[in-house]
């Protein structure tokens, strides 16, 4: 594995790969790996051979000063894992590399960006999320580009910009990897101290709760969404400390009265002054 910080450098050692006939793949993160992320590269691997693996903490999409500040960062660690995982390139471009000074263009989605994420962190945080993965996808021109149902409304923007755009790529999505309790991995958890770890169960309790719910037979969303919050409670997640928790359609964000066909199921909290977020595709 080789890991290089200019778009220059990447462009070369893709270029070399195409020389041999071979395809791309290629995984967008923001570093601090776990396994969620493994498992992506690992499936770029299996799918493609070539892989790389971007390692950018994005500001344009924080719309909090703070949380972008706290996010964590270790690329020594990082490089190691992505080795391991039989990544080939590894792309750890500066700020200034992605955004040099005088840019004037960014991409936005309109419609299915506006509820959930949307709503809780300002239109700013998918129009960041969205050009940067234009500028990632153009700069690497992968033949397949790997994201996880973890952030299920940013994996649905991504499908459509690429069919919008005529972007040449597949979007692969892979399902939400979790620790054996059922909290989602993030780069985030480990922020969560002794105290809000067992709380942050909340969310995955809260979604597999409407999930039996619905397998039980319930279809209203407003009675299944209170089994969620009661669930998000009996953890010690404040009602004040939810920033939602939705039942939408998978395809266009918008909200069922009534859970009859697969249905999006998504949380977002405060745990202990970390923001989490968790989905669940639910169908009867
Ligand atoms: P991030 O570094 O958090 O921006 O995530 C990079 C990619 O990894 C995104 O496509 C995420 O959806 C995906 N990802 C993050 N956490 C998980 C997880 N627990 N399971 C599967 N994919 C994940």
């Amino acid at each position: 594995m080789i890991t290089v910080r200019t778009i220059a450098e990447l462009r070369a050692a893709v270029a070399a790969h195409r020389r041999t006939g071979g395809r791309v793949g290629f995984v967008p993160t923001m570093g601090y790996f776990h396994e969620g992320h493994l498992t992506l590269m690992r499936r770029a691997r299996e799918r493609c051979g070539f892989t790389v693996v971007s390692l950018f903490v994005n500001p344009t999409q924080f719309n909090d000063a703070r949380d972008l500040e706290a996010y964590p960062r270790d690329e020594a660690r990082d490089a190691g894992l992505a080795r391991d995982a039989g990544v080939d390139v590894l792309f750890v471009p500066g700020v200034e590399e992605m955004y040099p000074p005088g840019a004037l263009t960014s991409v936005e989605v309109a419609g299915i960006t506006a509820p959930l994420e949307g709503r809780s962190r300002g239109a700013s945080h998918f129009r960041g999320v969205a050009t940067v993965v234009t500028k990632l996808f153009n700069i690497v021109q992968p033949d397949v580009a790997f994201f996880g149902q973890k952030d299920a409304q940013q994996s649905l923007m991504i499908r459509r910009m690429v069919v919008d755009l005529d972007l040449p790529l597949a979007v692969e999505v892979v399902p939400t990897v979790r620790e054996p309790d059922g909290l989602a991995m993030s780069s985030r958890n480990v922020r969560l101290d002794r105290d809000a770890r067992p709380r942050a169960l909340g969310l995955s309790r809260a979604l597999f709760a409407i999930e039996r719910a619905v397998a039980d037979g319930d279809r209203d969303t407003e009675r299944l969404l209170q089994v969620g919050r009661d669930a998000l409670g009996s953890c010690g997640i404040a009602a004040a400390d939810i920033e939602y928790l939705a039942a939408v359609d998978a395809d266009t964000l918008e909200h069922v009265p009534r859970i009859e066909a697969p249905t999006l199921v998504a949380v977002a909290a405060r745990v202990g002054g970390v923001r989490l977020i968790d989905n669940l595709v639910v169908a009867p």
